[in-house]
């Protein structure tokens, strides 16, 4: 594809450069450690990463470890100067580790000196133990061509097979080739395989985990409850209905837009300290219902029954009912992912599985209709600018089919259709184009205005008046926007 060969320069780094070195990771990883916000974690590993480039060879020439790593941590905390300015909490903290860390170098560079020339007696020694033993080392570099002399017969368990060798070598080829993930995920294959239950239900629950009869396991230890849901719905004829309603009428999917270690082993720490800081985060600002880390654990964060602060202003519809507090009647399910480039990066496997079990159970409990199943950037507006795309996660690429969802890039948008909202250039240059369903509530829009012979901007500016009137007609205000979610026009590489 060709979005994929372009890119920004991270985007490029996920996908060629090799990882870095485990001493230099655990560099990193110490001093995201005392950056909370997931935003600027993020800023600051894209731009410690970018800068750490080739240069780390020459890191890596250096003999002693801890004076590798003092190098490494150096480099590390000099990246933070480009986040530094946006959190003065970080900026103290980093000039004290950062003076410890030069007088840690100045120290290893100085027993660095001393222990070269034991180095260089070392190397002499092993060398002339090596040209002693021609015969063996002979034996195992010509291990993999044949079996059949006496020695190698008597030496035969302590050979590395080749089929070992080819595992013991094959994360050095990985780092080589570039990683070609597909779009989404792996496309599943249709459920017609095994017995699935007719019914969900809780089939074991202990302390901190719920597992479900389709095999769906919900970790509760970070659930907190909030506000209750309480929202009214209104009709295309800007009716308010009466009744209030305070359960959950369908879910909006999101990507929690944090960093992204590589899934691959030796990344385990990173891995689980990401979800772990960015679960805390999340808790913190009650930001989604539930989030799916990278190995397909599904945490529930705010509970069922409130209202998270992942929506902001949204608009959906369905038949004759308009939405516009997304937060009340929306659950907020996100994928440990991010969208950059124009589009989702990659979910796991594992996240795909996870999360349709969850959507399963969730549309079971509470009786959600499948068109009612959205995601974020569907949904998202900026009623300031009266802009759709406010928020862009999973704009294109939601896997709808691998859900058994209808898909909603074909129906007509609702923010479009109903109210006017209208795009600007920079989100046709991120989007590259406009998704079928963007071009069907355009279609309507202009119909509309020919038969009433008024100008499509006449029109849309009727609908956004009456728009704003049904916001403020709403009980509840809508929600402060995510705070997780950087907007699309903020994010590193504009919209994406
Ligand atoms: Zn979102």
């Amino acid at each position: 594809m060709t979005a994929v060969a372009r890119g920004s320069p991270t985007e490029r780094y996920r996908r060629e450069r090799p990882p870095v070195s485990r001493e230099c990771g655990d560099e990193l990883t110490r001093i995201t450690d005392d950056i909370d916000d997931p935003i600027v974690k993020l800023r600051y590993l894209q731009n410690a990463l970018n800068e750490e480039g080739d240069k780390s060879a020459l890191v890596q020439l250096v003999p002693i470890p801890p004076a590798r790593r003092a190098w490494y941590r150096l480099k590390g905390l000099r990246a933070l100067d480009a986040v530094a300015d946006a959190n003065e909490e970080i900026a103290e903290r980093t000039l004290a580790a950062r003076q410890t860390a030069r007088r840690v170098v100045v120290g290893a560079s100085a027993a660095a000196m001393l222990f070269v020339p034991v180095l260089v007696a070392i190397v002499a020694w092993q060398v002339n133990r090596w040209r002693s033993e021609p015969e063996q080392v002979a034996s195992v570099g010509s291990s993999t061509e044949a079996n059949a002399t006496a020695i190698e017969s008597t030496t035969a368990p302590l050979v590395v097979p080749p089929t070992t060798t080819a595992t013991l070598t094959s994360p050095a080829s990985a780092e080589e080739a570039p990683v070609n993930q597909p779009p989404v995920a792996e496309p599943l294959a249709a459920e017609d395989i095994g017995i699935v239950p007719s019914m969900l239900w809780v089939a074991d629950r202990g302390p901190g985990w719920e597992l479900y009869s389709n095999g769906l396991r919900i970790e509760t230890s970070y659930t907190v409850k909030g506000t209750p849901r309480d929202y009214r719905v209104q009709t295309r004829d800007g009716k308010l209905l009466p009744t209030k309603f305070d359960r959950p009428i369908g879910i909006l999917f999101h990507t929690s837009e944090s960093d992204l270690w590589p899934l691959e082993p030796g990344y385990e720490k990173e891995l689980r300290k990401g979800s772990a800081a960015l679960l805390r985060f999340v808790k913190r600002e009650q930001a989604y219902n539930y989030m799916i880390d990278r190995f397909g654990r599904v945490y529930r964060i705010v509970d069922d029954d409130s209202r998270a602060n992942h929506a902001g202003h949204g608009v959906w519809a369905r038949g004759d009912e308009v939405y516009l507090d997304l937060n009340s009647a929306f659950l907020g399910v996100s994928f440990e992912s991010r969208w950059e480039g124009g589009r989702t990066l990659p979910i796991t496997r594992a996240q795909l599985i996870a999360g349709r079990n969850l959507t399963h159970y969730l549309r079971q409990r509470f009786a959600i209709a499948p068109e009612m199943c959205v995601t974020h950037g569907l949904a998202s507006v900026s009623p300031k600018r009266g802009l759709i795309g406010y928020h862009l996660d999973w704009a294109r690429g939601f896997p709808f089919q691998a859900f058994g969802l209808p898909d909603l890039y074909s129906q007509p948008l609702p923010s479009v259709a109903l109210f006017g909202f209208n795009y600007d250039s920079e989100f046709l240059r991120t989007m590259g184009e406009r998704w079928p369903g963007l071009i069907a509530a355009e279609k309507q829009l202009a119909d509309e205005a020919r038969q009433r012979a008024i100008s499509l901007d006449q029109l849309r500016h009727e609908r956004q008046t009456q728009y704003r009137r049904w916001r403020a007609a709403l009980p509840t205000p809508a929600g402060p926007e995510p705070t997780l979610e950087a907007p699309a026009s903020q994010t590193a590489d504009k919209r994406g």
